[in-house]
């Protein structure tokens, strides 16, 4: 059964045992060198840290929630909805916080990261193709997403590494603050600790937290980016989110990602599952894997489906949580 943002909410409001890992991350795992390196499974924190927003924020469970229902009425009848002429085009500004030379990642690994996003959200990436014939019916295609680089802030820092708490978006914090929010995409690149790869914000927050982050070494794909996540797929599952697309196991065993084309995934994958795989929702219906909001190797997640282009693109519409991007 579908389960609405309000349901969800209330989950997470009176049943902590519902959810995963919504606590933070404890301070002595900071600084340990070997949750440094991405760790398979940890890929992105955005669910747990839009816990922790709806517990602080009484409000956003109904803007999110508003936000639904907009994103409803254009699911169902889309072609009553002028979206754009043409491509949406978002501004990026890409802020940088370094300790070390190396964290400060050069502007040809910041441009490596604008062409992934690029390449991707217009499904002209090369291993698009890859996509199994079983699933190339609901592959997204040309999402007329496309992304450029606004401008790069650069500062430098005393702090080792960064947990989810979004000091990095605050300048009195020791972070950077965002710059026009409100219509400019802020992605913020650090090191972020717990192996952690990235998180973003979800439609309808705060705007002075609002952007996607990345750690350092899972930003493009040259300069510091490492493998297995060093081609630039966080951002664009970033993106996903901030765009309000959920994980594709609806952060629950054979959960809701709000979207009808995606199969049921029994939970997150990750590596580079050969296909088809099953997981314990459906013993006939395959996985898939290869979805940009799964937590597969970077190297084999290709796709968003056409189901999720539509949730992404209501976003843009009036009440949809990115209509300042849609000029
Ligand atoms: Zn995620």
């Amino acid at each position: 059964m579908k389960k609405s943002i309000f349901a969800i909410a209330g989950c997470i409001f009176f049943a902590w045992s519902c959810t995963k890992q919504t606590e933070t991350i404890p301070d002595e795992r900071i600084d340990d060198p070997a949750l440094e390196t991405p760790v398979a499974g940890n890929r992105c924190a955005a669910e747990e840290v839009l816990a922790q927003q709806l517990l602080a924020d009484p409000g956003l469970a109904a803007r999110m929630q508003a936000i639904e229902d907009v994103t409803a009425r254009y699911v169902k009848n889309p072609g009553n909805y002028f979206i754009s002429n043409g491509n949406v085009v978002i501004p990026v500004v890409v802020n940088v916080l370094y300790k070390t030379a190396a964290q400060n990642i050069s502007q040809a690994q910041i441009q490596s990261q604008i062409d992934v996003l690029n390449a991707d959200f217009s499904a002209a990436n090369a291993d698009y193709n890859n996509t199994p014939s079983y699933f190339q019916p609901v592959r997204s295609g040309d999402l007329k997403i496309r992304f450029v680089l606004d401008q790069v802030i650069r500062k430098s820092t005393t702090k080792t590494s960064w947990r989810t708490d979004d000091a990095m978006k605050k300048s009195n914090k020791g972070g950077i603050n965002p710059t026009s929010p409100s219509s400019k995409l802020n992605l913020w690149v650090c090191n972020l600790s717990g192996g952690i790869l990235g998180y973003a914000q979800f439609p309808g927050g705060n705007l002075a937290t609002d952007g996607v982050v990345c750690d350092d070494n899972a930003t493009g794909k040259t300069g510091t980016a490492a493998a297995p996540y060093g081609l630039g797929r966080t951002a664009t599952h970033e993106i996903g989110h901030w765009l309000n697309l959920r994980h594709i196991w609806g952060d629950a065993t054979c959960g809701n990602d709000f979207v009808s084309d995606t199969p049921l995934h029994q939970s997150s994958n990750g590596g580079c599952p050969a296909f088809p795989k099953y997981g314990s929702c459906s013993a006939s219906i395959p996985m898939q894997t290869m979805n940009y909001m799964d937590y597969t190797y970077d190297a084999c997640m290709y796709m968003f489906s056409l189901g999720q282009g539509t949730r992404m693109n209501a976003t843009f519409l009036a009440g949809g949580g990115r209509t300042g991007f849609a000029q």
